[in-house]
């Protein structure tokens, strides 16, 4: 992905290629399908059905040939069960002349667990010149099911800038009412608390950067519309994904997820959220528990810049994505936050109090906390 400005002449060249290409992929694609489609039913209900169809079966177990030709007749168009969704809002406001700043995208599929790596990212966007821009994001899963989404991103002339500094929002677990927890604390916020939160953001037109948005902002390089805000759910606890997968995607609000990794149902919740909304980054995979001395006593003060970096590098392969880390229990130190570094996320966050603003060091960010049981009044002044 790249800002080019490239001349009408080179994109309508780039685009005869592509369909030139496009065409190429219809034909291949036509010739896959046809054949075993208008074959068969030809056969069906003659006496040469049972033979031909052994000999077909035979084929089929003999040559891996005709098991990749399988493969590509599912349809391309067929998602299949691929849940694929933008980091951050679906339409990105760039102010002209800036960088267009790519945020990506998440996908995850029930058998293949997370896709995000394998996702391929097309499109051309020109900060010179203010207009609509789409960036496709595909990915293309084991069975071979090809899933993509569109980001559009609006180059502006002009925005009304967030100012007074980005409130990144950290809750932790959602519970349903009418059935609360025993341990009942202002961890907990009730679903139906957090969708009164969720209405309000969506009806009041909030931006959502990308975590990548949001390290250029805090680099002060990047400007941010007004309203922007960022949610983040720590721990990936089982309450958050059965309250809070649905709420998301009926208010179309995007979230990130800070899950544990070492937690062996991890991978099985990720993949049973269904929300295009949820993105996952890292909790750390075995860092969240006892055993240093800095802060909370979480263990990251006791360890090595080199384990950390192995930590995150074992909690990547399960999230698909490095691009934000969250501190457990918000303990950080100098060699905590250079190993964060070195294994690659942009922005890294503790439990502090305040919104993150451009000039602070993006491996040591603060969050606002949602109490789970304040007003929507006191979320509004939060948030505004
Ligand atoms: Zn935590």
């Amino acid at each position: 992905m790249h800002v080019s400005r490239r001349s009408r002449r080179a994109l309508a060249a780039a685009r005869a290629r592509r369909i030139a290409l496009a065409a190429l992929a219809v034909v291949v694609f036509v010739a896959a399908v046809a054949l075993p489609t208008l074959v068969v039913p030809a056969l069906s209900g003659t006496g040469a059905t049972t033979a031909a169809s052994r000999a077909a079966t035979g084929a089929t177990a003999a040559s891996p040939a005709h098991g990749a030709l399988a493969r590509k007749a599912v349809p391309a168009n067929d998602p299949g069960d691929i849940v694929i969704g933008v980091n951050g809002s679906a339409v990105t406001t760039v102010l002209k002349g800036e960088a267009y700043v790519e945020g990506g995208a998440h996908a995850i599929e029930p058998e293949d667990g997370v896709l995000t790596g394998a996702i391929r990212t097309s499109g051309d966007v020109d900060t010179s010149r203010a207009g609509d821009y789409p960036v496709r994001y595909t990915v293309r899963d084991s069975h071979g099911h090809v899933a993509s989404t569109v980001r559009t991103v609006k180059v502006v002339d002009a925005m009304d800038p967030q100012t007074g500094g980005l409130p990144v929002l950290m809750y932790h677990y959602i519970y349903d009412p009418a059935n609360p927890p025993a341990d009942l604390n202002a961890n907990y916020i009730a679903a139906d608390a957090l969708e009164k939160q969720l209405e309000y953001l969506a009806g009041h037109g909030f931006y959502q950067p990308s975590w990548p948005e949001v390290r250029a902002y805090v680099d002060g390089t990047h400007t941010l519309p007004a309203h922007s805000v960022v949610l983040t759910f720590d721990d990936g606890e089982p309450g958050f994904f059965t309250n809070g997968c649905p709420l998301f995607t009926k208010y179309r609000v995007a979230a990130t997820s800070f899950v544990i990794t070492s937690d062996g149902n991890a991978p099985q919740r990720m993949k049973d959220c269904k929300s295009p909304y949820l993105e996952y980054e890292s909790h750390s995979n075995d860092m969240h528990r006892a055993g240093g001395t800095v802060g909370h006593g979480g263990r990251i003060s006791a360890m090595s810049r080199q384990e950390i970096v192995d930590d995150l590098a074992a909690s990547k392969r399960v999230t698909g994505s490095l691009q934000a880390f969250a501190y457990p229990f918000g303990d950080t130190t100098a060699d905590a936050r250079a190993a964060v570094k070195d294994a690659g996320a942009l922005v890294a966050f503790t439990t502090q109090y305040g919104r993150a603003q451009p000039g602070d060091d993006p491996m040591d960010l603060p969050r606002v906390r949602v109490q789970g049981d304040e007003s929507l009044d006191a979320f509004v002044a939060a948030v505004s």
